[in-house]
């Protein structure tokens, strides 16, 4: 007596690490309606923005191009250039199951967070351009449809004395009466003078009250014309971040931004629940699993994911709808190019709970010149009708903007 292993095991079987590609999962490419397109080829190239953007652009043999980005950082274009034998000959408008597939097979070089999320949401950003084009419709309109037609911006503001607040509060005066922006940050991690040793994370109390003069003098600057947000870069420990949360309470701020480090979610949440003043973040952790204890356990006020980094359009989304189950907003950290900038605009117009897609290139000077259409306009978004993103590449543009050795998409 024993198992009968010939029942169990059929020798014929061909084991793979779990696949979701077309072939082994028998989904068929040919759709009609002109959906029958496979994807052929895919290229990334390097813009030298105030950060190293990545462009993704997706080719198809309808002859259809689908253009994205990955938030900036190393190793972006190589990953992507090995995902490539998994897309191609794969039909684009499977985009979930595309997705899904890259963080599989990409399991090796770590998918689950890091740089490959980011890699891969570079294409899914690309897929949900390349299949509005294929189906004749805005990307927002994938995603459910709109909630709003134009999604508010804001704009990360910088001085050269940013520990000035009477230069802080000069320059809030400049974006909101020059730029025409009624929403901005500032960073508050910024030197008082006061520091014995930045490595403890202890704020003194001379430092927290430098802090609070930068937030009096700003937020006194723009009155009820702008709300504004404050960031400290995950610097502080959890009792100074408290002790700073609450004295900044009667300001009233939009947000105050990653006060603690993200990894331990206890000191997050016991932050957060401690004051009146919103807490937010969420940009440096990964994929909508990072993302799930800071909404399930309300250790957040407001969840900031990056889009083009935190796993794309979709993942975006889906990170959303689980924090509008908390009836908990939505403020997109970004500082990419139009093109993943205009992107988080629509996932901006599709979702119920968002409250604003960070700016973050106003020093630059020519943002917006790498597309051809408008972007910002009064610190405003209007999401296009025009199909995909809405966003054509100036291709000179980017070619005067390449990164030394980058080439020029085909
Ligand atoms: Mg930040």
């Amino acid at each position: 007596m024993g198992v009968d292993y010939s029942t169990l095991h059929d020798p014929n079987a061909e084991y793979t690490m779990r696949d979701l590609s077309a072939e082994t999962m028998n989904v068929t490419r040919e759709r009609g309606g002109g959906r029958d397109v496979e994807i052929t080829d895919v290229q990334t190239t390097m813009v030298d923005g105030n950060f190293p953007w990545t462009l993704v652009r997706i080719y198809t043999d309808a002859g259809i191009v689908g253009t994205g980005e990955a938030y900036w950082g190393a190793g972006a274009p190589e990953l992507i250039e090995r995902m490539k034998p998994f897309l191609q000959g794969e039909n684009p408008l499977d985009i979930d199951r595309l997705t899904e597939h890259l963080t599989q097979k990409m399991s090796g070089e770590g998918s689950i967070g890091g740089v490959t999320v980011t890699a891969i949401s570079g294409i899914e950003i690309a897929l949900h351009d390349l299949a509005g084009k294929i189906l004749d419709l805005p990307a927002y309109q994938l995603m459910g449809g709109k909630y709003r037609d134009e999604v508010r911006v804001y704009c990360d503001c910088h001085t050269e004395e940013e520990a000035d607040p009477i230069a802080c509060a000069e320059e809030a005066e400049r974006v909101v009466e020059d730029l025409g922006y009624d929403a901005l940050k500032f960073d508050l991690d910024v030197p008082s003078g006061h520091e014995k040793d930045r490595a403890n994370r202890h704020l003194r109390e001379p430092e927290i009250a430098h802090k609070v003069s930068i937030v009096e003098a700003v937020t006194e600057a723009v009155g009820h014309r702008a709300d504004v947000a404050f960031d400290c870069h995950w610097t502080f420990s959890g009792g100074s971040a408290k002790r700073l949360a609450a004295a900044l309470e009667e300001y009233d701020v939009w947000w105050l931004e990653d006060p603690v480090p993200p990894e331990n979610h206890d000191v997050q949440r016991d932050v957060t629940q401690s004051t009146s003043t919103p807490i937010a973040a969420g940009e440096n952790v990964y994929r909508k699993h990072g993302q799930r204890r800071l909404i399930e356990e309300q250790a957040v006020d407001i969840i900031a994911p990056d889009m083009p980094k935190v796993g794309g359009m979709r993942e975006t989304a889906k990170i959303a709808d689980k924090a509008d189950m908390y009836y908990m907003p939505v403020a997109m950290h970004n500082v990419s190019s139009p093109v993943a900038t205009m992107a988080s605009a629509h996932v901006g117009a599709a979702i119920p709970n968002s409250l604003a897609v960070e700016y973050h290139s106003y020093e630059l000077g020519w943002w917006e010149d790498l597309v051809e259409e408008d972007v910002i306009e009064d610190g405003y978004i209007e999401v296009p009708e025009e199909p995909g993103l809405g966003v054509t590449l100036d291709m000179d543009a980017v070619s005067e903007h390449m990164i030394d050795g980058e080439e020029l998409f085909d």
